[in-house]
Parts: C-alpha cells; structure tokens; sequence
C-alpha cells in the first residue's frame, strides 16, 4: 500500500534582510532537505529542539508557505503541480490544529458556527452545516446544546482545543496535523485531548502527524519518530525502537535529559548540552559535530546520510551508522 502522504527533499530558507537597503544578506536554513512519508493510518510523531524546523515542516506540509524545493505526494498525487493536487484540495484532505487554541477561533463567533464556517464556505448549506457541527461538538466531548453557542473566551483551554478538533475535521480530512496542539494543556487534560485524538483516530480511520517537543508524549501518541536538528532529519524509525534503542547521539542527549518522572514538571524545550548552533550558519559536516561526544575530524568534513526509510526502517544520519565511513564506531552505550 502506497503511503498517503511523500516528502522528498523539502527545503525553506528563510531571507534575513539587513542593512540600509534590507536586502537579503543571509538565510536561516529552517528546513534543509527533509525526506519522510506517513503510511495510512499511522500517526508519525516529529522531535526535537525548538529551531528545528518542525512547524515549518508543517507549514509546508498545509502550504502554509511554499517549499523552495522538493515534491510533496498525497495519495499519489503530486501537490501543486501541472495535473497534480490542488492546493485548495490538499487543504480540505488536511488540516491542521495549532497551540494557540484561543487566537485560531473567531473570538466573535460562536464556536458552533466557527466549526460550521468551514463546510459552508465549501458550499454546504447553513442548516447542514450547523447539524454537522452539532454532531462533530458531541464527537468531541462538548454538549452542542451547553457549548454551541458560546464564544471562545467562554471556554477552558481544553475546551477550545476540543473545539479546533472539531472544526479540523468538519471538512473530512485525512490527514490531521497537529502541532503542539496538546502543549499548551494542563497534564491531565492534555491526556483527555490525547486520548479523545486517539479515538477519533480509529473511529474516522485519521492519519496524523503529530509535533511536539514533549519526547514522553510522541512517544505515547506514535507508531513511528523522526527527529529533527538544525533543518534536517537526524533519526527516524518505530517508536518503540527509537526509544529503547536510539541510534543518532543526538536523539540518545534528547532521550537522556528528559526531566524525571514528575507530571508537574515540565520544561518547555528538551535541553542538550549547550546552544544549537545558528542555523544561518550551520556546522560542515554532520550538524552536530559541535555538540556529539563522539564527533571525530570526519564528522566536521562529511554530512552523512540517513537513507530511505520509505519500508519503516530504524535509520540514523550518523557515520558511526554506517562501518564504510571511516569513523571509528565508538559504542554507543
Ligand atoms: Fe556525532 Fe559524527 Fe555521528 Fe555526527 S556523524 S552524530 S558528529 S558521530
Ligand atoms: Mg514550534
């Protein structure tokens, strides 16, 4: 079975403008040649420190903004190209849930007619439109008679993120994004929202990609992991393998300082030793020489690798990953 969705070679640089005529005097390589796919029904979980480059992943992945380079296939369709899939058509076959839960509901609207407002706006008469967002308002845990009507600021947090899901998908997507979307949420009714992602998931046969930077809650929520550094993919494979197993020195410095097992205590960026480099000006080499304790002078020269992972496989862009690079495979443990 084909994947649902291809990413090959996506590539955004973002211009700095300077000086006194603003012109572009260097670019922040936020995503820098980024390869994966998600099969149907799977839920790909993306990592990693905050700069990585994985919101603007999933910008691209909406067409939020335009991809300087590379293709991008949904169910077999090339996205925005001669005779491919329309943008307008990627954007009713996927959405996307935010953070920020409050700013992306009309404040002015009741939520009933924000979930509503999508259908219609393709089309579907007001009458239909409003049943459908009554049926998706119970699908989500709110009483369409108690919390239709109300407005945003009306509403917790978990409240609006439960509303957001329901209006993502009014319009029958296949595929939901969601990015951060539980990270703004108290610890217990992130797992309400989680779990209620979950069910819906089954029930509405969803495909999702799921960002966060928090590790213990990806890892809860996916089949499978991609970890991103500086713009790139760094490490991707099954959950459980990634975790139990991490192969890229620096998915194991991610893995190693998760704070302890406190619910309350939660950082807002999974810390390694030291700054990230700029990613104006990344490092040669393996991005993350600079940091890895097992860097060696091949490592500054050469980027490695990290393959296709198209058949699910446990990959890692690491030379000590592959025993022609003529690194000298320093044990990982
Ligand atoms: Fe470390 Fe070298 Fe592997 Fe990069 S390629 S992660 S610097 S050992
Ligand atoms: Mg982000």
């Amino acid at each position: 079975q084909q994947p649902l969705l291809i990413v090959r070679g996506f590539k955004k640089h973002f211009p700095i403008r300077g000086g006194l005529l603003g012109r572009t005097v260097a670019h922040v390589r936020a995503v820098d040649g980024v390869s994966f796919h998600v099969r149907k029904g799977e839920t790909l979980g993306i990592v990693g420190e905050s700069g990585c480059g994985k919101s603007t992943v999933a910008r691209l992945l909406m067409r939020l903004m335009q991809p300087d380079a590379g293709e991008q296939i949904f169910d077999g369709d090339s996205v925005g190209s001669e005779g491919g899939l329309s943008v307008a058509e990627l954007r009713r076959q996927a959405q996307m849930v935010f953070q920020d839960s409050a700013s992306s509901l009309n404040p002015r609207m009741p939520v009933q007619g924000s979930v509503a407002f999508g259908p219609m706006a393709f089309g579907m008469p007001k009458a239909e439109a409003m049943a459908l967002a009554r049926e998706l308002l119970t699908k989500v845990g709110l009483n369409p008679a108690l919390f239709g009507g109300r407005y945003p600021h009306e509403l917790s947090g978990g409240q609006k993120q439960r509303v957001n899901i329901a209006r993502a998908l009014a319009l029958k997507p296949r595929m939901v994004i969601l990015d951060e979307a539980v990270s703004a949420l108290d610890k217990s009714v992130e797992a309400q929202v989680l779990n209620l992602l979950q069910t819906l998931k089954r029930e509405l046969s969803l495909t999702y990609v799921f960002i966060s930077h928090d590790l213990g809650v990806v890892r809860w929520i996916s089949d499978r992991v991609m970890v991103m550094y500086l713009g790139e993919v760094v490490e991707i494979g099954p959950a459980d393998q990634l975790y139990n197993a991490p192969k890229h020195p620096y998915t194991r410095a991610l893995l190693a300082s998760r704070p302890a097992m406190d619910p309350d205590h939660r950082r807002e960026e999974a810390p390694v030793s030291g700054d990230p480099p700029n990613p104006v000006n990344p490092p040669s080499g393996c991005r993350f020489h600079t940091r890895c304790p097992f860097a060696e002078p091949l490592c500054a020269s050469r980027a490695p690798s990290l393959g296709d992972s198209e058949g699910g496989a446990h990959l890692a862009a690491c030379h000590m990953q592959d025993p022609d690079s003529g690194h000298s495979q320093a044990r990982l443990q």
